[in-house]
């Protein structure tokens, strides 16, 4: 069950200034914990307002909204790419804006983004573009072989392993890159706009791999603003309005 609040946090956890007593209320059936989290830009904008959310491990949320609502800004807080200005970010049992250095990186290693526009690299091949990130990691060749073959025959490109980006269909290209972002075999798949480029079917196409990846037990969150997309699936749906979340169904 998603747990979603506007006005207070959740009895589920309960806010306080004392540290040691938001470790004791941490949920551990939790996969995120927003509590009372706000961000405002440094050129003034309000992009989340007060935004308490609670997704479950195993869970996969759709997060609408239009454009400019925050839905990026709330990703990105998740993966720590921004820090909020107010409030707690707890995902997968740790406190997100509390990390830095390598203790961060460590915590991305267990996160997997896929993005709007791919972010592929243009000059490398599937196969090196899935493994770019093992590679930074230190893994051995063999291991990578051994992550390689299973992610790409997921998405099925492993008869593409070989190519370069420009010779893939839109629809392939972002299966690249949702099989780079689960080589690392993840918990939790964070997708900001992953249809975004995308026709109706290359998006249908996406959507059930991320379906799939959610039936393994892979906590999975989408933002889109397609609507049609998102009644089409029989997922929770959290709307996001000027920087406010409010539960949808
Ligand atoms: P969405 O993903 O729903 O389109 P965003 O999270 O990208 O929304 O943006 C929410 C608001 O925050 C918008 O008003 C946007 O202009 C603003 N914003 C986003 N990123 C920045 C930034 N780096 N600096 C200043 N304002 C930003």
């Amino acid at each position: 069950m998603v747990v979603l609040t506007t006005q207070k946090p959740t009895d589920k956890f309960v806010l306080t200034q004392n540290s040691e007593t938001k470790q004791h209320n941490r949920n551990i059936a939790a996969m995120v914990q927003l509590c009372s989290v706000s961000k405002t830009y440094t050129n003034g904008c309000h992009a989340l307002v007060n935004i308490n959310l609670e997704v479950k491990k195993g869970e996969f949320l759709f997060l609408t909204g239009p454009s400019g609502s925050g839905k990026s800004t709330l990703l990105k807080l998740l993966y720590g790419d921004e820090l909020p200005t107010q409030g707690d970010v707890i995902v997968n049992e740790s406190n997100v804006t509390a990390l830095r250095g390598d203790r961060l990186s460590f915590f991305r290693r267990r996160i997997g983004v896929v993005f709007q526009d791919y972010k592929l690299i243009p000059r490398r091949t599937v196969a090196e573009n899935v493994s770019v990130v093992l590679k930074a990691q230190g893994y051995t060749r063999k291991e990578i072989q051994r992550r390689l073959e299973p992610s790409l025959k997921l998405v099925g490109l492993y008869s593409k392993a070989d190519c370069f980006p420009e010779h893939l269909s839109g629809g392939e290209q972002q299966r690249v890159g949702i099989a780079r972002a689960i080589v690392g075999t993840p918990p939790i798949i964070l997708a900001d706009e992953p249809t975004g480029n995308l026709d109706p079917e290359n998006s249908w196409q996406v959507i059930q791999m991320f379906q799939k990846l959610n039936s393994f037990g892979v906590t999975v969150i989408v933002t889109t603003h397609d609507e049609q997309l998102v009644r089409r699936c029989n997922h929770p749906v959290a709307q996001i309005q000027d920087g406010r979340l409010s539960r949808k169904s």
